[in-house]
This record gives structure tokens, sequence and C-alpha cells, in this order.
């Protein structure tokens, strides 16, 4: 009788663990791409759940980035990311109305246009081009593009349109570039909102920023006037103490 009664409870907790594991296999374990800034950013930098990252692209007509952008973002990310394979998607969509936007609206044409979300291998990044400024734009602080949630960003094409056009003017193709791999600073998790610094270079009057001169992670970098400034030097990379946090965090 004894053996019997221990028997039956060594059955249910063998049927306990078979449901618990089945739990485990379903698509709650994958982390979603609903979530706060800088949350993604070890899964966006190591191979450990993600081997591979797509990137989805839209951009109405006249405003997609330039072919040379996407290159040059494509060999950041090799450098900085473990991921073995890393693809665009690119998609025109109908013209949006509104702008300039507020980060709201940004996130309801994200709602209406995303199609690509991480899969069991593969994590993915929107990155929306915009046909317009963003809203509340102070004199001298035009911001081109921002970094909302964990795997989401808009580019202002609008506003780098802009300030790219006449003579002296900067090259339209290095401003893309510079606002992209920031804006993927971001995701990675600089400066520290979710890659955690080795070394304090917190800009104190900018959050999520790096105090190293010359940095890609400069507050600067955000805005015309001061990107024009850096690019004297050609397009700014990660400074030591930023690629510093990325390699603690699973990246390199
Ligand atoms: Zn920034
Ligand atoms: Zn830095």
């Amino acid at each position: 009788m004894k053996n019997l009664k221990y028997f039956f409870f060594a059955s249910l907790l063998v049927l306990n663990i078979a449901c618990s594991s089945d739990d485990d296999n379903s698509t709650t374990s994958i982390p979603g791409n609903n979530l706060s800034l800088g949350k993604s950013a070890h899964d966006l930098l190591a191979n450990d759940i993600f081997t591979e990252m797509e990137i989805e692209i839209v951009y109405p007509e006249g405003f997609a980035p330039e072919a040379n952008s996407l290159i040059q973002l494509k060999t950041f990310l090799e450098l900085h990311t473990y991921k073995t394979n890393i693809t665009f998607i690119e998609r025109q969509i109908a013209t949006p109305s509104g702008a300039p936007y507020t980060i709201d609206e940004i996130r309801t044409i994200e709602a209406d246009n995303r199609t690509s979300f991480n899969t069991e291998n593969t994590i993915s990044v929107f990155i929306f081009f915009a046909n317009g400024d963003r809203e509340g734009m102070e004199e001298g602080k035009i911001t081109l593009g921002t970094a909302y949630q964990n795997t989401s960003m808009v580019i202002f094409e609008k506003t780098i349109q802009n300030n790219t056009q006449g003579f002296g003017a900067p090259d339209k193709s290095s401003i893309e570039i510079t606002t992209l791999t920031h804006e993927f600073g971001h995701l990675f998790g600089l400066v520290d909102i979710g890659s955690e610094m080795q070394n304090n270079h917190l800009d104190p009057d900018s959050g999520g920023h790096c105090n190293v001169e010359g940095c890609l992670m400069r507050a600067q970098v955000e805005f015309s006037s001061g990107i024009t400034g850096m690019l004297g030097n050609g397009i700014p990379d990660l400074g030591p103490e930023c690629i510093a946090d990325l390699q603690a965090n699973g990246g390199r």
C-alpha cells in the first residue's frame, strides 16, 4: 500500500514537470517587440537567443534611405554584434498624414505598417523613415532620429533632406549613417539604459548619452547643428567606454 501511494505521488510529479516544460516551449518564451528602450540590448548584441537580425524599413514615396547608408549600417552592426546574418526588408508605404509627428503618432504608424516581429532565431527591428519633422522642435535643436522602443526607431528623413541641401551642406548619406548608428546605440542600451556602464561616462546633462569627446553617442549627434560640427572629422564611431559597455553585455 505504501509503495502504491509513492507511485501515485511520483506520477503526479512527472505529469507536473511535463506540463511546465510544455509551457516553456510555447511562443511566450520569445521576448517581444513591445518593450521599453534598452530591454533587448543583450538580445540584439549576442547570439545566445537570436542568431539573426531582420531589419524592416518602411518609407513613404520620396523618403527612402540611400543604399550606401544601409551598407554602412550593416558594417556597423557586423562590427558590434555577433549576429551571423543581418538582412533588410525595404518597403514603400502609403504616405501618412499628421506631420510634424509626436512619438505617439509614430507608434501608431508602426502599428499600422510593421509586419516583421521576433521569431525563434531572428530578432526584428523596425525603422520608419518619416516624411516630416518631430513635433515640438526647439530652435537649433533639430531632432534627426529617435529610438523609442526596444526594437523600434524613427529617422526624420524629411528633416535630414532639409538640412543637407545647398552649397556647403553636409552629405545626406553621412547624416543618415550617423543617425542610424546612433539610434542603434540606444537600442544596444547606451548609455546606461540596458547595457550597464563599466566606467562612469554618462553625460550629466543628457540621459542616455556619452561624455567622451568625439563618440557617436554624444547628445549633439541627435541634432543637425551638432552632427554637422562632428562630421568634420568623418563619420563618428563609438568611443572606448561605449564599446566596453557593449562587450560586457554580449556585444563586441
Ligand atoms: Zn541619442
Ligand atoms: Zn561613448
